[in-house]
């Protein structure tokens, strides 16, 4: 019985749990809160043409610490004040204890935010290095869940690995705390980014012969520059295959061919994950949506639906 949960005043908009699983593909564009006003000028250039499409959610990232952390709340609450779009809040466990995670948790549902993508986060400053949790706060993701789930009625996503977490040990460890989350109450997961399909269907396979059920929405980053993908791939560990990074490097100083080959590259493997039935897509923006459009536009004949937001 699907369950609708409070936006906004005036709308009242079935929740996104129930919106991936049965309102056909999601389509999605993640966001991250900036710093400047001329950041601010082009995140919203961004998300207005993003809102044209009527896309399942959008999503906010979380920063490290400090200031960045309340743009991330003021980015989300004008989203869901201003527009028609339904934003999803990232937040992390990174320095916080429980009674902060509680009290920022309780500012967003006083907002009508109703959607919170829970992660444990990376170390401040070196993301590969040791992990420390608050001395009062989550040691792990699926706490964290379970604590945005106790404290009302909200859909949460979580973290998915297509290569696995580069702190797992193994694959069993990874699915078996995967898993965990979802059990903890998770409703959809996002992966990280990858560029190879393969490494999401093997995910998507483990975490079913698991037993578990959970949408898993693949990431997907435009590879448009030798430089910035690399270093991305180095921040999240996701491998860059390399006839992907032959061609790049040989459009290095290109931007237009770069682009060209991002969103090839890209619209290719949506193409192969919608076909192997993939939940939806969810776009990696940089607030810069030029990529992400040319690629959704490139899968028009795609059956998506996005699912009815304003119900009212
Ligand atoms: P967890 O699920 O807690 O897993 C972390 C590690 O601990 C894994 O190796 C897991 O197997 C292991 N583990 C889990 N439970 C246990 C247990 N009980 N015992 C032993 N080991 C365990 N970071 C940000 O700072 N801000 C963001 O906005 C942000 N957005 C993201 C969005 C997406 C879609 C993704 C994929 C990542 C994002 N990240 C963000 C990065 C993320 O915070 C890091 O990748 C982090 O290292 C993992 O978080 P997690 O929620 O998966 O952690």
């Amino acid at each position: 019985m699907p369950t609708a949960t409070a936006g906004p005043p005036g709308r009242s908009v079935p929740s996104l749990a129930d919106a991936i699983r049965t309102g056909g593909r999601s389509f999605s564009f993640e966001f991250f809160p900036p710093r400047t006003e001329a950041g601010e000028r082009t995140l919203w250039r961004t998300i207005r043409r993003v809102e044209a499409l009527a896309p399942t959610f959008v999503s906010v990232t979380y920063g490290a610490g400090g200031a960045s952390r309340d743009r991330t709340l003021a980015v989300t609450e004008r989203i869901l004040a201003e527009t028609t779009l339904r934003p999803v809040a990232h937040l992390t466990a990174v320095g916080h204890s429980t009674a902060e995670l509680r009290r920022i948790i309780g500012t967003y549902a006083a907002a009508g935010v109703r959607d919170i993508l829970a992660l444990r986060g990376d170390p401040p400053g070196d993301p590969q290095g040791p992990w420390h949790p608050h001395p009062h706060g989550p040691r792990y993701a699926a706490e964290l869940v379970a604590l945005v789930k106790a404290s009302g009625s909200f859909s949460v996503g979580v973290a998915a690995f297509p290569e696995r977490h580069p702190r797992s040990a193994d694959w069993d460890s990874d699915i078996r705390h995967f898993v965990a989350k979802c059990r903890a109450g998770a409703d959809y997961a996002i992966t990280q980014m990858f560029f190879d399909p393969e490494d999401y269907l093997r995910l998507r396979d483990r975490v079913a012969a698991a037993g578990c059920d959970t949408p898993i929405i693949p990431e997907i980053m435009p590879a448009t520059s030798f430089d910035q993908i690399r270093r991305f791939a180095e921040l999240s560990n996701a491998s860059f295959p390399a006839a992907l990074a032959r061609r790049l490097e040989a459009a290095r100083g290109l931007p237009e061919a770069g682009h060209r080959i991002g969103v090839e590259h890209a619209t290719a493997m949506c193409e192969r994950l919608l076909a192997e039935g993939a939940p939806g897509l969810h776009y990696i923006t940089l607030n810069n949506s030029t990529a992400a459009l040319e690629i959704h536009r490139g899968l028009g004949a795609m059956p998506h639906r996005a699912p009815q937001l304003a119900a009212a």
